[in-house]
């Protein structure tokens, strides 16, 4: 059976390498005779696999030896909450360029409820619907009392991104990367935390990763339960309780295959390639399809833009579900079309796609 071409945000497409080379290991992994799905997080086997992995991250985003790699559970959505648990004391600034960086912010403001703790928003793009995200920060703005500053390097609802990375302050910077890590090269020690659940270019759901710089974990807050503060994981090397074993196999997996592909300049060319195609469509034929982000802010994983009318919208998924292109409806808080680009995607994808849009623009313009 051919594969549909999958334009999921995520759980999103996985390399088919990948996907085959654990089909061809299900049953035995590592030479076990068992499944990895079967033996102890405490093997020699797994602990081949988790440190494996953690070399290959390690590798690929070029992480410092100062910063610790844990791989967590409880998606990014739980770094919302424990990121402010540990280590907001008295202030923490916010930028909220999007849906996801709302929903971190709201966390925050669930800490300061009962405290006097203070929660800034350093920048907000909301009321101009999330359309793009600022070229710099108006630091001068930030108190220095503030224990870290949170960003979110790519907004995957939006389909808005940061235009470059910002320049540093000495303020502690938090990143939700989820939907661009591994996209392209980072210089990690811009950054004090960095967390990804690993479901659009790392692998299935089920694990997240987490990035941080050790010097970190002293400030951490005291009184936070066990299984929600930092340097638990980081003193078990992720094995406090029985980790996601299999999401962590897979993004061994995918690491390896990305290592194969080039690493991440190989990626980052990759995913302008493909963006581009789509993105000088929407340039092309703006009287019909309309991008949603600004062209500066625009994601090279998440395309979104609508077309004229609902009713056009209905008919472009539909028939587009009849050339194998999938999972394109955009969410459901913006509407319109949303084309997730992640790693996996092949360049046929986007080929099938963008003819697709040109024959859809001549037929109902
Ligand atoms: N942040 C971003 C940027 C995301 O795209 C997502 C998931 N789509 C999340 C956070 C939440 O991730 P999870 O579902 O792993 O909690």
């Amino acid at each position: 059976m051919k594969r549909p071409f999958n334009f999921s945000a995520g759980p999103a497409v996985l390399p088919l390498e990948v996907l085959k080379k654990a089909q061809a290991e299900f049953l035995s992994v590592s030479d076990t005779g068992l499944s990895v799905l079967e033996i102890s997080h405490r093997s020699k086997a797994f602990a081949h696999i988790i440190e494996e992995a953690e070399s290959r991250l390690r590798r690929l985003l070029a992480i410092p030896s100062n910063y610790h790699v844990l791989f967590l559970q409880g998606g990014a959505s739980l770094q919302f909450s424990m990121l402010g648990l540990n280590f907001f004391k008295a202030r923490a600034a916010y930028v909220d360029c999007g849906a996801w960086a709302e929903k971190a912010l709201k966390e925050a403001k669930k800490i300061a409820l009962s405290s006097d703790k203070i929660v800034d928003v350093l920048w907000s793009g909301k009321v101009e619907g999330y359309s793009y995200m600022p070229a710099e920060l108006p630091y001068e703005e930030l108190s220095s009392q503030t224990d870290y500053l949170h960003l979110t390097s790519n907004e995957t609802i939006q389909g808005v991104a940061i235009p470059r990375d910002y320049a540093r302050q000495h303020t502690p910077v938090f990143c939700d990367m989820s939907s661009d890590i591994l996209s392209r090269p980072v210089d990690v020690s811009q950054y004090d935390l960095i967390y990804a659940g690993a479901q659009k270019n790392m692998g299935p759901a089920g694990v997240t990763v987490v990035i941080l710089k050790d010097t970190l974990l002293a400030q951490t807050n005291a009184g936070v339960p066990t299984m929600l503060d930092y340097r638990t994981h980081v003193e078990k090397a992720s094995l406090y309780n029985t980790p996601p074993v299999f999401s962590i196999y897979m993004l061994n997996l995918v690491c390896q295959w990305l290592e194969a592909q080039g690493g991440l300049t190989a990626m980052h060319a990759q995913n302008l390639k493909q963006s581009n195609m789509l993105y000088r469509l929407l340039d092309q034929y703006s009287d019909f399809y309309q991008g949603h982000a600004r062209p500066d802010s625009r994601s090279l994983m998440n395309i979104t833009f609508t077309l004229p009318n609902a009713e056009l919208e209905k008919a472009f998924l539909a028939e587009a579900e009849q050339h194998q292109l999938m999972s394109l409806k955009g969410h459901r808080s913006v509407g319109g079309i949303r084309a997730s680009l992640y790693n996996a995607c092949p360049d046929e994808a986007v080929i099938a796609l963008a003819d697709f849009m040109q024959a859809f623009y001549q037929q109902h313009h």
